[in-house]
């Protein structure tokens, strides 16, 4: 029987771009691949996307298969799973990285299904055990209140990662790797869905997910008009408005703004955070940030744990103080 060897990566993209966490993974699986020394591949699926391969090597891949066909226009269980098993039967390799992103989710434990495995989701730090040479995943549990690491004795050893939680290698345009075009062979029928509509999420300005500056309320907001001077920080800072899920739970804000477990996943530079406590379950989806500030009228408030820099008060009264220190600091 053939053996298992090499790090796989699953290739996302978009409007016929490679996603953020597509290059994220091609990063982190270049060093797992180092570690093991061994070879790293990508499995890149979809339509028109074969024109992409060069730059999944420029990040890093020695190997790109590529399935290239129209059914894969749109993401779609039975077609990605089987086109997925296809040539992970094929390159057989050790370990299998997945975005953890909508189609992550759904691709990954099918798939670990069936191919006799197991999947890990939502893992934040992976490693080569320099022991058993098993892979070591590390994710968040219990809420976001504690990591646990696992690992599993059978391959591949497939695992969802968190966006934001690798970092990509420098694009080199110079590196060598091989490109290999594999026939998806579906049958239309196989397919059991159709895809009726796609609408897409209207964003003024730049994505919650690609900000390097978030403004964040909580509760403490008290209502949507609250939000529009959080909304005036964010435009000086040229960054995005996000907010705990109370604020979106009383439609202050739409569900598109929540940070957190049950919501969006950032890693910015700078996240202010304006009136929220800082649950363990909000702080799981911004635990990559680099610099935290807190606003916040209670000194014990969990946030403050966290912060890098905080002021205790009202932020009624300090948010419009500090709009425009900013605002004079910027232009100046
Ligand atoms: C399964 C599950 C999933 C969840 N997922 C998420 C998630 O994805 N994201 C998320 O955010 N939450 C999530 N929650 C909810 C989470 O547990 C908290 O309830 C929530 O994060 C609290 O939001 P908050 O900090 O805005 O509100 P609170 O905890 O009520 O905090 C409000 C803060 O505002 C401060 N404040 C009030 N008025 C002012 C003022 N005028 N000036 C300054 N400070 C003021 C208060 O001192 C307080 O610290 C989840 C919960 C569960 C059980």
């Amino acid at each position: 029987m053939a053996e298992h060897r090499g790090v796989m990566i699953f290739g996302e993209a978009e409007e016929g771009k490679l996603t953020a966490i597509t290059t994220e993974l091609l990063g982190c699986g270049r060093k797992l691949a180092s570690d093991l020394g061994q070879e790293l591949s990508c499995l890149l699926a979809g339509s028109n996307v074969s024109s992409l391969a060069r730059e999944v090597i420029a990040f890093g891949a020695e190997k790109v298969y590529v399935v290239d066909d129209p059914l894969l226009k749109d993401y779609q269980t039975d077609s990605y799973v089987l086109v997925s098993e296809k040539v992970v039967r094929q390159a057989m390799p050790q370990i299998l990285l997945i975005g953890h992103t909508s189609i992550g989710r759904d691709l990954a434990p099918r798939l670990a299904f069936r191919l006799g495995t197991i999947a890990s989701t939502d893992c934040v730090e992976l490693a080569i055990d320099p022991d058993s040479k098993w892979l070591l995943q590390t994710k968040p549990v219990y809420g976001g209140n504690a990591q646990a690491i696992f690992t599993g004795e059978s391959y591949p050893q497939i695992a969802t990662v968190r966006a934001k939680a690798m970092s990509p290698l420098e694009r080199d345009d110079s590196r060598q790797g091989e490109v290999i075009t594999i026939e998806a062979g579906l049958d239309p029928q196989a397919i059991r869905t159709k895809v009726l509509e796609k609408v897409v999420e209207e964003v003024e300005g730049i994505k919650l997910e690609d900000a390097e500056a978030v403004v964040c309320g909580g509760r403490g907001i008290g209502g949507a008009e609250g939000f529009r001077q959080l909304e005036e920080l964010a435009k000086i800072l040229k960054g995005a408005v996000g907010a705990s899920r109370p604020p979106c739970d009383n439609d202050w804000v739409p569900s598109s703004y929540q940070i957190g477990l049950t919501g969006k996943i950032i890693a910015p530079n700078l996240y202010i955070a304006v009136a929220l406590s800082g649950s363990s379950q909000h702080m799981t989806g911004c635990s990559g940030t680099k610099n935290i500030v807190a606003i916040n009228k209670d000194p014990e408030a969990n946030i403050f744990r966290e912060a890098k820099f905080g002021v205790v008060g009202d932020w009624k009264e300090l948010l419009p103080a500090f709009t425009n220190k900013v605002k004079e600091l910027l232009d100046g």
